[in-house]
């Protein structure tokens, strides 16, 4: 058994996308145990980005004060179409918004438990939303 603290998967597209999961500095290729049986247990404790450990966590494991207030857990960062940075419009942090905000962005279509459209930055992983709310307005190439 492996015990660690649940992270977000790194995801690379391919001709798939492969997903790693690290665990104690280990990467694991998460597309190998497609059809195995694997078990994970979540011991009860969120600990936020921030580092504060907490049994209850709102969008995306942060604590309530950094729901609030890091630029991190804006709603631009949910929903990028929201995003206003490239207006000059502050949502939380300003230039910390223009530098990760106004970045490549691109949209795909996905086909997992149903057909969804997706958009991501160039530099992070594959986000999913529904596509009824995809309706990227900041994607830049
Ligand atoms: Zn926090």
């Amino acid at each position: 058994m492996l015990r660690d603290t649940l992270k977000r998967m790194h995801t690379e597209l391919n001709d798939v996308v492969h997903y790693t999961l690290d665990i104690h500095g280990a990467d694991h290729k998460m597309n190998d145990y497609i059809g195995k049986k694997i078990k994970i247990e979540w011991s009860g404790v969120v600990i936020c980005q921030c580092g504060k450990k907490s049994d209850k966590f709102y969008r995306s494991g942060y604590c309530y004060k950094c729901f609030w207030e890091s630029p991190l857990a804006s709603q631009s960062i949910f929903k990028p179409e929201l995003c206003t940075a490239h207006l000059g419009i502050e949502e939380r942090d300003l230039e910390w918004e223009k530098e990760f905000q106004l970045a490549p962005h691109y949209v795909y279509l996905a086909n997992s438990s149903g057909i969804k459209v997706g958009i991501t930055r160039g530099s992070q992983g594959v986000d999913k939303m529904d596509g009824s709310r995809g309706k990227p307005s900041n994607i830049t190439s």
